[in-house]
């Protein structure tokens, strides 16, 4: 009873975050003219975010390089990243898929009511271009563009050429500069996180009042697949993942991090949302910042399991609209590109969208069929944007503790 009254507290800012999104949703739903008073408040916060996430994702990747020390260390770590980010994308995009297949005979082609002011132009992305997008031809233009991807390649091969630089004095200075604008920055980020719950409000009564709830009355039955393989993902795999191989209790850490979590809904981006994930991870949650400084700014834009359920489950469903009958070579073909896809996106409102032309080109699915589901699309990127935010902060926690739990058996063999 007291645990419940103080996971319920209104004093405590992330019960404050909480109530501000369903007083948002309510009031949203009930005065919508209020929304455009609101909006520069949300645009203030969700700017602040954005300024700090570029500059943060630099120096955190940066920091967590340089104080691994080696290559050996770097290739632990990211190796156990690496698999640990395409598995549970695997397991997402299987859950989402199982579930469409099971519980909602989803492929049988069924009448849906498209709204009609919905207009989609398709844009492919071909394999090739979307692994040559990684690199960065100049970095300041990846910056100023929020390139994420080839912030991150060029922080990493930056890292590696400061740790082979031999003149120490220089090295060290670097290195602080680094170290100091890094610490600078999570107080930046500190100080915004007080302003949650007033962005959060202003974003979700804007989102709700602008879009209105009704589409999810036509798409229940695709909305309902995304929500129930969204939320069995996140209890029930990554849950039994903590508990099992991380020995670690989700709910508790749920409890630390979900400030993180209704950031990552409120604005539909995985990447304003990390200075909120390092700072909950590290400072509240207890991970070390070398791990939490590699896993979550990678796994912002690296690792989105909800992106990667979703992008499965929408194009059965369309599949399904357009009477076409997906085969299992088929749905085989979408485990795979819907992992790939989910990689692809950048960690901003939408992402998914567009790298979802991946999934239905490579099935054969008209492309226009994305339009179907452009209505709702906003809300269940909240929800998906929020299950890839808990896939980043639970991989951090997982690969300290497995990293802290062989440093003990090397010590002690
Ligand atoms: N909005 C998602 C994110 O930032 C990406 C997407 O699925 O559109 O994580």
């Amino acid at each position: 009873m007291e645990k419940l009254k103080a996971l319920l507290d209104w004093r405590k800012l992330e019960n404050q975050t909480l109530y501000a999104v369903l007083l948002a949703i309510i009031l949203g739903v009930v005065f919508p003219s209020f929304a455009h008073y609101l909006k520069p408040l949300g645009d203030i916060f969700l700017r602040l975010l954005k300024a700090i996430a570029i500059p943060l994702i630099m120096t955190s990747i940066f920091v967590s390089i340089v104080s691994l020390g080696s290559i050996k260390e770097l290739k632990t770590l990211g190796i156990r990243a690496l698999l640990y980010y395409t598995l549970t994308t695997f397991l997402a995009v299987l859950t989402g898929l199982v579930i469409v297949n099971l519980f909602f005979g989803i492929g049988n082609g069924q009448e849906v009511n498209t709204p009609t002011s919905t207009h989609f132009e398709p844009k492919t992305v071909s394999l090739e271009q979307f692994f040559v997008s990684f690199f960065p031809s100049n970095i300041f233009q990846s910056l100023a563009q929020g390139q994420v991807i080839q912030v991150i390649v060029f922080t990493l091969l930056f890292a590696l050429g400061v740790l082979a630089v031999t003149n120490q004095k220089a090295k060290e200075t670097v290195i602080n500069f680094f170290k100091g604008s890094n610490d600078a920055l999570l107080n930046m980020a500190e100080w915004v996180i007080k302003l949650t719950p007033f962005g959060v409000f202003a974003i979700v009564y804007y989102i709700v009042a602008t879009h209105g709830l009704h589409a999810f009355v036509e798409l229940w039955k695709y909305a309902l697949a995304v929500l129930v393989g969204l939320f069995w993902h996140a209890t029930v795999n990554l849950g039994l993942i903590a508990k099992l191989i991380g020995k670690f209790n989700p709910v508790e850490y749920f409890t630390k991090v979900r400030e993180a979590l209704l950031v990552a809904f409120s604005t539909a981006s995985s990447s304003a949302t990390l200075p909120v994930s390092l700072e909950v991870a590290q400072r509240k949650a207890g991970v070390d910042p070398k791990v939490a400084n590699f896993v979550l700014p990678l796994g912002a834009t690296v690792n989105m399991d909800g992106t990667a359920l979703y992008e499965a489950v929408a194009a059965m469903f369309v599949a399904s609209v357009y009477g076409i009958h997906l085969s299992l070579e088929q749905q085989i073909i979408i485990l795979i590109t819907a992992t790939l896809a989910a990689i692809g996106a950048a960690g901003i409102p939408s992402a998914g969208l567009v790298t979802m032309t991946l999934v239905f080109t490579a099935v054969g699915l008209p492309l226009e069929g994305i339009a179907l589901i452009l209505a709702i699309d906003r809300f269940l990127d909240m929800f998906r944007t929020m299950i890839n935010v808990w896939g980043d902060l639970i991989g951090a926690k997982l690969i300290d503790n497995l990293l802290k739990k062989e440093k003990k058996t090397e010590n002690n063999p």
